[in-house]
Order: structure tokens, then sequence, then C-alpha cells
């Protein structure tokens, strides 16, 4: 067995789900993050049935669901006329998986927890405030540069991870083409404690189709155990910052979607730029793209994380089996042959025709798709299809390697 660690570029959720997957295999990880610490900034929230599942494994699935709220349904709605147009139900997947439903917990929870696991193996380490600024590759390993404090030093390790996040470095490093675009309109994301399920019974996540401001809504737990309400909205291409985000411009936004009497309080103001992109390699010699260094969509269906817990599982599978004598290191070859075909088949084609759905401006086109929905929530076999797509549930049954 190779004795040199598994090197992780990135101590997001996915590097560090990656690094505790390699870790209960007894494999020698060191995780480097260029931050001082998780970020905490709202993105991902959504859990799905197959991820659950991933994460149970790793015996993470109690605390995950103790810090989150467990959701069981999705709503779509009509904005325009606040009309409910259908709502699906993950209870109907109760033979299909032992985690029937989706958890909403915020992903810096998840990242802290496995950093928390991480601590109880000897033959594990997550450095803070140490960047990988560049990557060697050779026939026997591979070279990592780490900038740390004005000082940098070499490490060597047996693999390289990269799972520093949409803009990698280890990616770019690799020359490997992000291919896809970049959609001209930012997100702009509100925090708010308004309790839309109790004004207006809105399921803990629900989207909003409207020709004119598409919308949509995730109850959180939040860090103080005050829950609280994200939602989502696109913005102009074009506008600034301080235009999208200014407090007169937030309230009338959010007066607009749901009056009420009184002020919103708005906890947080953020702005994403969003992009459907495919890295056209994930693997070159000994190192290894996962999660958003790999691919990134939009956030309509919480598919990118996801995903990335897949890609993480996945690769720490083959990996930690190739490093322990009981695969060949051919073997390593399953890994973007099975994950880059899952992300554009589910994940990109999934985020594109949610936004499309929710922006469609052509009236037909719009009762058509409430129609579908309705028709689709109304049946069981339909609506169990529909749940096992959405849920990841078939992409990860379709492809176990052997
Ligand atoms: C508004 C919004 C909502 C979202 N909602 C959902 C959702 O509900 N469900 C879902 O599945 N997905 C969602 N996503 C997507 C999700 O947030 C990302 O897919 C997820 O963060 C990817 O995790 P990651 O660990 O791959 O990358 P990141 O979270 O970006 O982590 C990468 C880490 O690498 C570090 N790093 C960068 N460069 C280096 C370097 N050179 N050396 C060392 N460290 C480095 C960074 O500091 C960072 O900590 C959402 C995204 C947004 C923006």
């Amino acid at each position: 067995m190779e004795r040199e660690p598994v090197l992780i570029a990135g101590a997001g959720p996915v590097g560090v789900v990656a690094a505790l997957a390699l870790a209960q295999r007894e494999i020698p990880v060191k995780v480097f993050e260029a931050a001082g610490q998780v970020n905490d900034a709202p993105r991902a929230s959504t859990l799905h049935p197959a991820t659950l599942e991933l994460l149970s494994d790793l015996g993470l699935l109690n605390d995950v669901t103790a810090q989150g709220l467990v959701a069981p349904t999705f709503q779509f709605w009509d904005r325009p006329t606040r009309r409910l147009i259908a709502e699906f139900d993950h209870a109907i997947l109760k033979h299909d998986t032992s985690c029937p439903f989706v958890v909403q917990c915020e992903q810096h929870k998840l990242a802290r927890l496995c950093i928390e696991r991480l601590k109880a193996f000897q033959h594990a380490e997550v450095n803070f405030l140490s960047a990988v600024t560049s990557i060697g590759d050779s026939p026997n390993g591979v070279e990592a540069t780490i900038a740390a404090s004005s000082a940098e030093r070499s490490v060597r390790g047996s693999y390289l991870i990269g799972a520093d996040g949409g803009r990698s470095t280890v990616r770019k490093a690799l020359n490997i083409d992000f291919e896809g675009y970049t959609f001209p309109e930012r997100f702009l994301v509100l925090t708010t404690r308004h309790d839309f399920a109790r004004a207006h019974g809105v399921a803990f996540r629900a989207y909003f189709s409207d020709p004119d401001e598409w919308a949509a809504l995730f109850k959180v737990a939040g860090n103080d155990g005050r829950a609280a309400w994200r939602a989502v909205f696109p913005t102009i291409p074009g506008q600034n910052d301080e235009d999208v985000a200014n407090e007169a411009a937030t309230e009338a936004r959010l007066q607009k979607f749901f009056p009420k009497s009184g002020r919103y309080e708005v906890l947080h103001r953020n702005i994403y730029h969003v992009h459907q992109r495919v890295a056209a390699r994930f693997q070159k010699g000994r190192i290894f793209l996962v999660g958003d260094s790999a691919h990134v969509n939009n956030p309509l269906g919480g598919l990118g994380l996801n995903c990335g817990i897949h890609d993480a599982v996945l690769l720490a599978t083959l990996l930690s089996s190739v490093l322990l004598g009981e695969r060949p290191r051919s073997d390593l070859s399953q890994y973007e042959a099975i994950r880059r075909p899952i992300n554009i088949e589910y994940v990109q084609q999934q985020t594109i025709a949610n936004k499309k759905r929710l922006e469609e401006k052509d009236p037909a086109t719009r009762e058509a798709n409430f129609e579908a929905l309705r028709k689709i929530s109304k049946d069981p076999v339909n609506h169990r299809a529909f749940l096992m797509r959405t849920s990841l549930l078939e992409s990860v049954r379709k492809r176990i390697p052997e």
C-alpha cells in the first residue's frame, strides 16, 4: 500500500466529505484550505435522499438531521396569482430509500461536522490558511505547493483531489476547460425571519413560476436555533450591487412577493453569479476534480452540492480500494466515466429545465407546464418516477460500479 497521504485542496463540504470517507478507510489524508475558516455564506441547504443515504453510511445522518430541518414535501406555485400548482411528497419513496425525505441543513454545518469527525483520526489533518498554489504529478505520486502565512512549502502525496470550488486552482493548473456558460443575470438571496409556512402555507422548499420575476423559498434551521427563510430571485443583468441589495429595494421586492404589514426583517443579502459548466475532464493522471471544481449549475433544484458529495464518496471508495490493494489502479478511470455523464444528464439538464420552467413567459406554455406538474403529482407512478429523478436516486442506482 502507498503510505503517502491523499492531498485535498479545499475544505468546503465536498473536500471534507471526501477526507472523512478516506480517513474512515484508514487512508491518510491532508486537507489544505485557503481561507481561515469554513465559509458560512448562505449557499446549499437541500440534502436529497440519495445524499442522505451516503451521509448515513459515513455516520453523519443523525447530526445533519439534528442540525437541519426535515422537509418531506416541496411545492410549485404560480407566483402572479399565488396559486399552489402541485405538491410532491418524498414519502412515496418509502420502498426505494431508507431516507424518504429531504433535510434542509446549511452546507457550512455539514463541513464543520466532517472537520470535527476528522479530528478523531491521527492520519487526517485539516490545514486552514493554506492555499494550494501549484501542483505536480508524476507516475509515482503528486506534489503540491502550499502557501501559508508568507511561507511556502512542498507536500508529497499519493493522489490529489481538487475540491477547491468553481474557480479551482487545481483545474486551471491542469489546463482543463470549464465548458458551458454564465447567465447574464445574477441571483439575489435574501434571508428573512418571516414565516412563509405559517403565513401562506408554503412548504419548506418551494418554487414560484413568474414570467417577470420567478422566486424560490427555502426554510433553514439557522445557527441560533431560530429558523430563517432564504428567498432567491433573479436580478436584472447589469444592475449593480447597491441597486439590487439596498434596504428599500429588498423590502419592496419581498413586499411584492408576499405583501405583509410591517417590514421584513432581513438578516443577509447575498448576490451570486450563476453558471452551467462542466470540466472537460475530471481526472488527469493522479489528480481528480470533485464538486464545484468539476461542475457548477444554477441552484434551482438544489443539486450542485448533492452531486459533489456523490463525486466525493465514489472517488473515496475507488481511491481507498486501490490504495488498499483491493482493486487495480486502472479502476480509477471509472470515476470520470461515471460522474461526468451523470452530472450532464441529471444535474445540468434538470437545473436548466427547472430555471426555464420558472421563468417561462408564454402563457400557453406556462399553463401546459402547470397541467403537467399537476398530473404528475396526482398519479402515484409518475409522482414516484419524478421524485426518483429529482432526488438523484435514479442517478446513483443506475451506475453503481462493480
Ligand atoms: C445561492 C446558492 C444556493 C445553492 N443551493 C444549493 C442547494 O440547495 N443544494 C445543492 O446541492 N447545491 C446548492 N448550491 C451549490 C453549492 O453551494 C455548491 O455546489 C457547493 O458549495 C460546492 O461545494 P465544494 O466543496 O465543491 O466547493 P466550495 O463550497 O466552493 O468549497 C471550496 C473550498 O475550497 C477553498 N479553496 C479555493 N481555492 C483554494 C486553493 N487554491 N487552495 C485551498 N483551498 C482553496 C475555498 O476557500 C472553499 O472553502 C447553491 C449555491 C448557491 C450559490
